[in-house]
């Protein structure tokens, strides 16, 4: 019996997770069989929902071994491997309830599924060529007539052509990474000048043609979640620089789906594998849908007749001195919750306007969705209302509060105060922000947070981003700031840094300002600089901020990295990218302490008359770079030791 209880944890098949194991002696009870009953479909129980997990090893053997039934079978799967989140509509997980159902399993693959001994006993999607999906290969009219589809992509992916192709959680568009002219059009048609595009190469062995790769890079490439990871380019690489312009790393994945498998089996050493949507908009997932909203940036369109029921994005992560940091949660991590110490109320969080994840409480879970993205327009806020029905469903969840943020025009928010019968809470952005670090590092006492950000709604009015809080999950004292300084035009100065370049450069100096002998000012219309001005004098729709990120980019565009950005936080990756790692000085700056029960206020304009100075002398842009981040941290070291 203790054997038994040992190997149930050491035995585990690989893709079991143990919350807890329970003992407990009772009196035989004499059963005369073992049996795994059919699923009830209790209305009001649930169950975590596995992730989408990348082809296991096992599988991949048996795709490459031409004696195999299932030899450069595209949809090869088993119990251990293949897509969940993606094809479930609804528990219990049975294949009725996926976008399988449509596929009545041969006699092959039936007996399979009905031994508990097979690798593939109860693998719900489990198909074979026989019995399963196919893949087919098409431009706008129609169906291209061939005998080997994956050769034909393969073949026009040399040739550089577009392809979307159709993956687990939906398109992406490919490209051979090597050529610029193909990453041109591309870039042209998904209007996309700068923002980097992910890259899938067969092997780790092949990424470190282009790439560093260390241990525990490794580890999170091959890990079955498969996320994009962030690596440190090599130099004189066959990569084009125009996958990730402007920046030292570049985000790559292995392959994940029998399919990308088949497709890498060949000489290309990378494909460009973006999401396939123009610019914010989410990702396509259905066949007809792909070619309505793809038609105009793909050449030919890898599809299948497995649906996608929940798009998924893929994740990102990267390794920051031996820790795994996830930068996007999404594919082959959701709907998997993050479970916390103490049980919750049912509770719906809406969530912010731009990179948009919800969370759905439950006993001690929490049920991070999938990476939703911008909601800024109609596609994308439909497709947010309904993973939030979908969750509900599935967790059966139906929440008794509902949190927003405290911006009013966000379109999480105007979600959240339109549904009714429901106590709804407004949360602060950053409050929000840092109880969520709270919770992915189990923490419950108070801390002190610090959120370094670009845009949240304050409890003022103004557009906080660079705060120290006293807080705990309940509530927060806003301990210190970055001093508040106009936002000429609102949102659109997030798009051009120069604004906030500008408006540092007035608060420093004043309205001397304009005699400054620095390139920005050469290079700016003297009518605009002079609008900026009045704007800022005459506070017309420059709201106050303490936003990090303006501030990021307000010294990219002073020092002549980035003066108007084509994606979101460019001008601050930029300057980033350029900054000299051997620099240890720092530039001075003042912390206001007023002793009362008023924030203490980080004034920098120290920092700006020097950097200004170091212009003047001709120091190097890569130095200046550093002594701007070097004073970052300073300034957060400082605040938190106070
Ligand atoms: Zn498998
Ligand atoms: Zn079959």
């Amino acid at each position: 019996m203790d054997s038994f209880i040992q190997q149930v944890r050491q035995k585990a098949p690989p893709l079991a997770v143990i919350d807890s194991v329970d003992v407990e002696y009772l009196a035989p009870v004499k059963y005369d069989s073992f049996i795994i009953r059919e699923s009830q479909g209790d209305k009001t129980k649930y169950i975590k929902i596995s992730p989408d997990v990348c082809t296991c090893n096992e599988c991949i053997a048996e795709l490459f071994n031409p004696s195999d039934r299932r030899y450069r079978y595209p949809f090869i799967n088993c119990t251990n491997c293949g897509p969940r989140f993606t094809i479930i509509k609804d528990i219990p997980y049975d294949r009725k309830n996926t976008t399988m159902q449509n596929f009545n399993m041969c006699k092959a693959c039936q007996s399979e599924y009905d031994d508990p001994l097979n690798r593939r006993f109860h693998a719900q999607p489990n198909a074979c060529p026989v019995c399963g999906p196919s893949i087919f290969l098409e431009d706008m009219n129609g169906i291209i007539e061939c005998q080997d589809p994956i050769q034909k992509t393969i073949e026009l992916l040399n040739n550089g052509y577009i392809i979307a192709i159709k993956g687990l959680g939906g398109f992406h568009l490919a490209c051979d990474a090597e050529n610029d002219d193909a990453l041109k059009i591309l870039r042209e048609r998904k209007r996309r000048t700068y923002k980097p595009f992910a890259i899938m190469s067969a092997s780790i062995e092949r990424i470190k043609e282009y790439c560093f790769v260390n241990k525990e890079e490794s580890f999170l490439l091959e890990s079955f979640q498969r996320p994009i990871v962030l690596l440190k380019k090599r130099r004189n690489i066959r990569i084009s620089e125009l996958v990730a312009p402007n920046n030292n790393y570049i985000g790559v994945m292995l392959p994940y789906t029998p399919l990308h498998f088949l497709l890498l089996d060949c000489q290309i050493l990378a494909l460009v594998m973006t999401s396939g949507n123009i610019s914010e908009e989410p990702i396509a997932y259905m066949n007809e849908e792909a070619k309505e909203r793809l038609g105009k940036l793909a050449d030919y369109f890898l599809m299948h007749n497995r649906d996608i029921h929940s798009r998924c994005d893929d994740s990102v992560a990267r390794v920051f001195q031996g820790h795994q940091i996830l930068i996007r949660r999404s594919r082959g991590y959701a709907p998997y919750p993050l479970d916390l110490d103490f049980s919750m109320k049912q509770i719906l969080a809406c969530g912010p306007e731009m990179k948009n994840t919800f969370c759905l409480t439950k006993d001690n879970h929490a049920f991070i969705s999938h990476h939703i993205g911008d909601l800024q327009n109609i596609t994308a806020y439909n497709y947010y209302v309904e993973s939030i029905e979908h969750y509900k469903r599935l967790f059966r969840i139906n929440p008794e509060i509902i949190a927003h943020d405290l911006h009013p025009d966000y379109l999480s928010t105007r979600y959240a105060l339109e549904q009714k019968d429901v106590r709804i809470v407004g949360v602060q952005h950053h409050h929000a922000h840092i109880a969520s670090c709270m919770a992915e590092y189990g923490l419950t006492d108070k801390v002190i947070g610090i959120a370094c950000d670009g845009t949240g709604y304050g409890t003022d009015g103004a557009i906080w981003g660079f705060e120290f809080f006293f807080a705990d999950y309940k509530s927060f004292q806003r301990y210190a700031h970055l001093k508040y300084i106009p936002l000429p035009g609102g949102d659109s100065a997030a798009k051009e840094p120069y604004r906030m370049a500008i408006s540092y450069l007035y608060s420093t100096f004043g309205d001397d300002f304009t005699n400054l002998d620095i390139p920005l000012l050469k290079k700016l219309d003297k009518n605009n600089v002079e609008i900026l001005k009045q704007m800022i004098e005459k506070n017309i729709n420059s709201p106050l901020t303490s936003s990090c990120g303006r501030l990021f980019d307000a010294i990219s565009s002073i020092i002549g990295i980035c003066d108007i950005v084509s994606y979101d936080a460019q001008a601050a990756i930029e300057l980033e990218m350029i900054s000299a790692t051997s620099v240890q000085e720092s530039y001075n700056y003042m912390v206001v302490d007023s002793k009362d029960e008023k924030p203490i206020l980080i004034d920098v304009s120290d920092m700006i008359k020097n950097i200004v100075h170091d212009l003047n002398r001709n120091t190097p842009k890569s130095i200046i770079s550093a002594k701007f981040h070097n004073t970052i941290v300073d300034i957060i070291m400082k605040i938190c030791e106070k």
